[in-house]
């Protein structure tokens, strides 16, 4: 079960509204590698883990994910300010001006819908914590092109906390994967002839990677 703190995990102020960079705000809440995202695809992945440590932080990590959403919207709330006024804002956003009423919507910075094609399960841990490790990296990449764009601190300082908790996530999933290094679809890898291959296909002067001494990764 889930219980609901009434407090935000992180405190969020904004300095002034800013519609148009609330509209940017939407790719972290409906977007491909936003908090919902992340939210869902950590809770799917989390019902057939084995290892109780694992699963365990799979869905605190899960649970943390839908406090970042809240603190997104609370953001993209903020900054769409009181009034409507969709001329300020850019494509994506408009919907909230004149179909939400200011209410942040489960869409991405242009306007598309959230969808479960973002999630990736396999039901092979290995697999999914290599899905989770690049997940993080992006959400993280996705918040510094956004810290880049505003100059209001109130939002930096949460864009800040944002990213840097993804971080954290990224570390625990790499400490995870490292756990289960030799399981599911990592045990025996790269051990055929065949997987140390590299075909040299470029021409002229292509060099030959070595993939002899490529380890399993972990
Ligand atoms: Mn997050
Ligand atoms: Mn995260």
């Amino acid at each position: 079960m889930f219980l609901h703190d009434k407090k935000p995990l992180h405190t969020v102020k904004v300095d002034g509204p800013n519609p148009k960079f609330a509209a940017m705000l939407q790719e972290q809440l409906g977007g491909a590698n936003g908090e919902l995202k992340a939210a869902m695809q950590y809770m799917s992945q989390s019902f057939r883990i084995k290892d109780p440590e694992i699963k365990d932080m799979m869905l605190d990590i899960a649970a943390e994910e839908l406090s970042h959403m809240e603190m997104v919207s609370m953001l993209i709330t903020q900054l769409n300010g009181g009034e409507l006024q969709a001329n300020q804002a850019t494509v994506g956003e408009v919907q909230t001006h004149v179909l939400t009423g200011l209410a942040p919507g489960l869409i991405n910075a242009s306007g598309h819908p959230w969808t479960a094609d973002y999630v990736n399960v396999t039901g092979d841990l290995v697999a999914d914590l290599l899905s989770d490790i690049a997940a993080e990296m992006r959400a993280k990449v996705v918040y510094e092109y956004l810290y880049r764009q505003i100059d209001d601190k109130g939002v930096r300082e949460t864009i800040d906390f944002l990213l840097n908790r993804e971080e954290a996530h990224n570390q625990l999933f790499r400490k995870a994967l490292g756990k289960i290094a030799q399981t599911g679809s990592s045990r025996d890898f790269g051990v055929t002839e065949d997987s140390k291959l590299y075909f040299n296909l470029s021409t002229p002067g292509g060099q030959a990677f070595d993939l002899s001494h490529i380890h399993p990764p972990h």
